[in-house]
């Protein structure tokens, strides 16, 4: 979600007139795009920001956006005082503007050109954590430096009041074949752990015909995979009235020229059978499913404050099941919340085996400000949330070799998405979203972004590898 923010972000500052730049190193402005879902994402902020600060001699400036912008507000500027921006994702919309408020109470903005910002760059690079984004923008003007103590101090930090989307139709988007539609942000769920209802504000959906003019711009600009994003996609709501979720996700994947639909993250108890039915029914509407369970315990369910038991969280699982397609189902779990007992913690065992899930994305319980789980009695000390989490790790290894097995002697279609030469092996991707490593039997090497047949011959935990086999 924040890769997407910080493509949306770029897109929309390089149509101000700023250009991109590849590093730090080159930079006069760096935006850094931050999440604070876990503690260990805040703190890694903080020392990203700590080593800025001796670029701050030579004049750049910084400016905080996302999760920990918006949480710990002005006192950013206390922690890191060479920053001079922080702005929360409801306030995006507001950034261009902030940014000429930067420049214009600049030291140095006299001696910038009237037109510099014009001639200004923003680079974007992704970082380690998929969740957290870089930006770096500069002006072109080299000559130009910028006051080493700017006290400058300019904030975007619209809570939960905001009615905005972030629209823009200039997304630099980083992948020619593959690209992100945001059809929801914000949250209203307040599940017990959460800090995203607090930094990312209230629920707030786009329209059916802007969502399908942007899936549009997107064929025909050559893409073939759209991934419908939101922190939880089945509370959309149509400002139009015209489309529910299932509607929208099944006209996004009649869009011409389209041939795969991906959507995340859903929410167990707004995940409606008809967008099983939906998958079943349009084909290029990819056969996977992210359902998060967090906990295969009822009681821990509800001290989650997520609203749905077990056993509802299966009867969605049995409708997946009962499918015509064969629908793989993912989920993420949360090990050590507080007051999780060793007979919780067995359940959510259980929960694996009874579903058999293809992935699971297994965190330990970070407490979070302003969360309602901050008040709960009976912390789980650190050690035993780690045991759980290598043991919940190693029963899910298991489940997924012998899952993964079942695939040898198939033919997958694979959309390609590069080579790895160390390896002398293409990958690819599956319509159930499972990595595919592969060689190519005879013929001419695979384009990156076509979808080819491939034979699979062998299976990890967490990948296929096969052959790919000429088309005829
Ligand atoms: N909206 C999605 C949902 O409802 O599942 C995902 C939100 S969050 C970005 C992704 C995952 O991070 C969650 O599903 C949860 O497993 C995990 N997570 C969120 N808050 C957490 C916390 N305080 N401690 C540990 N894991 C957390
Ligand atoms: Fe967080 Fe729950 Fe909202 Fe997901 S649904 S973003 S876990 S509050």
């Amino acid at each position: 979600m924040n890769v997407h923010d910080s493509e949306k972000v770029v897109g929309t500052l390089v149509q101000e007139g700023y250009l991109q730049v590849e590093s730090v190193e080159q930079a006069d402005l760096i935006l850094y795009n931050t999440c604070s879902i876990r503690d260990k994402a805040e703190q890694k902020v903080f020392h990203r920001l700590a080593d800025y600060k001796k670029l701050q001699a030579e004049g750049k400036k910084f400016g905080v956006l996302g999760c920990v912008a918006q949480q710990e507000g002005e006192k950013i500027f206390e922690r890191a005082p060479h920053v001079s921006l922080v702005c929360g994702s409801a306030s995006y919309t507001k950034l261009p503007e902030m940014l000429v408020q930067l420049e214009g109470k600049s030291p140095a903005a006299d001696s910038l050109p009237a037109n510099s910002r014009i001639l200004a760059s923003l680079g974007i690079r992704d970082s380690v954590d998929h969740d957290e984004a870089l930006a770096s923008l500069r002006t072109a003007h080299e000559g130009v430096r910028h006051s080493a103590y700017n006290l400058v101090r300019i904030t975007g930090l619209d809570d939960r009041q905001t009615d905005k989307c972030f629209e823009t139709e200039f997304t630099a988007r980083t992948n020619p074949h593959r690209g992100y539609i945001t059809i929801i942000e914000g949250c209203d769920k307040f599940c017990a752990y959460c800090v995203v209802p607090f930094t990312r504000g209230k629920e707030r959906s786009r329209t059916s015909e802007s969502v399908l003019a942007e899936a549009q711009q997107m064929a025909d600009l050559g893409y073939t995979e759209i991934q419908l994003l939101g922190q939880n996609v089945n509370s959309y709501r149509d400002p139009s009235g015209n489309k529910s979720f299932a509607e929208l996700l099944a006209a996004v994947g009649e869009v011409a020229g389209i041939r795969r639909v991906r959507f995340t993250t859903s929410h167990p108890r707004d995940f409606g059978r008809d967008i099983v039915e939906a998958i079943d029914a349009v084909p290029s509407l990819c056969d996977h499913v992210h359902l998060p369970v967090q906990s295969g315990s009822t009681r821990v369910l509800d001290a989650m404050q997520r609203l749905y038991t077990r056993e509802q969280y299966l009867e969605r699982i049995g409708w997946m099941k009962t499918a015509n397609r064969d629908i793989s189902i993912t989920t993420d779990v949360i090990v050590g919340f507080p007051g999780e007992t060793e007979q919780d913690f067995s359940e959510t065992l259980r929960l694996l085996d009874e579903v058999g899930y293809d992935g699971v994305f297994s965190f330990k319980y970070s407490a979070r400000p302003n969360t309602p789980a901050l008040t709960l009695e009976d912390a789980i000390p650190e050690e035993e949330k780690s045991r759980r989490l290598e043991v919940l790790m190693a029963r899910q290894r298991e489940i997924q070799i012998a899952r993964y097995k079942k695939y040898i002697g198939m033919q997958c279609e694979v959309m390609v998405e590069g080579h790895n030469d160390a390896r002398g092996q293409w990958i690819g991707r599956t319509s159930q979203n499972k990595t595919v490593n592969f060689t190519v039997c005879g013929g001419a090497d695979p384009v990156v972004g076509s979808y080819v047949p491939v034979m699979v011959t062998r299976n990890f935990p967490n990948s296929l590898v096969g052959e790919m086999r000429l088309k005829g």
